[in-house]
């Protein structure tokens, strides 16, 4: 028997138990994806709002599975996270997309999401050191994309490896910022370079006046604590339209550019539109 939510007792969640088992092959496929070289980087574009123009591209992972085609990061990430795997796929993830950014314009930068799980290990500002000199890709290219459950725990020992990352020259970014349980206090514990306005607003722009509102404070409180802002999920004119209105700095969705393979970027420098 298995105990189900509420106390109650069931006898076979036959779902459950399928969901379960899923869990376990596609753990272990998992342990083997890395040697057999079936992750992969894809890049968004983001752009500076007013006037467009290409700043540098978030490196996204991809698990192409062999029988299962691409699985999502949603899907394998917290499975990454759960086994341990995620160190050793974190650092894969830092040093192909530090490799692959040293390729592009130098104006250019990359930005690469960090789990609150790299955090708990030791060696996490030797192994970014380690990844900028092996590829040569100047430390202010590169952007670090923290959740604020970084912050949730061990907050001074955290606040101490963010300090010592951007005292290297890397940026510091705060994702998927608004929809968390208390973003505001996170704001006085470290002084990010940008904020990441989650998508959920984004989305209910133009329509929302509501979410517009609360863009526009994000942008106004950001800006007067000296950080820039990113608007994600931007996905009709509509929407940049209104993020300009708010002064948001810059902007990334599907209406820029959907991510893509290193191999498929143009990297139009200098285009403005
Ligand atoms: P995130 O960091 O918030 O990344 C943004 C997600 O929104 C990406 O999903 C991106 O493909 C998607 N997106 C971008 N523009 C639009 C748009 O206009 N509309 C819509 N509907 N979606 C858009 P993706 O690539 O599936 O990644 C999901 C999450 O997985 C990421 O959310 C991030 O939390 C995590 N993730 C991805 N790559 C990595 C990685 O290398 N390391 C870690 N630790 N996490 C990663
Ligand atoms: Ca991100
Ligand atoms: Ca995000
Ligand atoms: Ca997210």
């Amino acid at each position: 028997a298995k105990r189900a939510g509420r106390g109650t007792l069931c006898f076979f969640d036959p779902d459950l138990d399928q969901v379960t088992r899923d869990r376990h092959v596609l753990g272990a496929d998992l342990r083997d994806a890395l040697a057999l070289d079936q992750f992969e980087l894809h890049y968004q574009p983001v752009y500076a709002a007013v006037p467009r123009q290409l700043i540098g591209y978030e490196a996204l992972v991809r698990w192409r599975h062999p029988t299962r085609g691409m699985i999502s990061p949603a899907q394998f990430i917290p499975l990454a996270e759960e086994t341990g795997l995620i160190h050793i796929l974190g650092a894969w993830v830092l040093q192909t997309a530090c490799h692959e950014a040293a390729t592009w314009p130098e104006e250019l930068q990359v930005a690469v999401n960090l789990s609150p799980t790299q955090f708990k290990r030791d060696g996490l500002v030797k192994l970014v050191q380690s990844c900028l000199e092996r590829t040569g890709l100047h430390p202010t290219r590169l952007e670090l994309e923290i959740t604020e459950s970084v912050l949730l725990d061990e907050t001074l020992a955290n606040v101490s490896i963010l300090k010592q990352l951007q005292a290297i020259g890397v940026k510091i970014a705060l994702d998927d910022f608004g929809v968390g349980y208390s973003s505001l206090s996170y704001l006085r514990s470290f002084p990010f370079d940008k904020l990441k306005i989650d998508r959920s607003f984004v989305t209910e722009m133009p329509a929302s006046r509501e979410a517009a509102a609360i863009v526009r404070a994000i942008t106004t409180l950001g800006h007067s604590l000296g950080m820039i802002t990113t608007a994600e999920g931007v996905e009709t004119q509509d929407q940049l339209d209104a993020l300009r209105k708010e002064h948001c700095d810059l902007i990334q969705g599907y209406l820029y550019g959907r991510p893509l393979p290193a191999a498929q970027l143009v990297h139009k420098v200098n285009k403005v539109s």
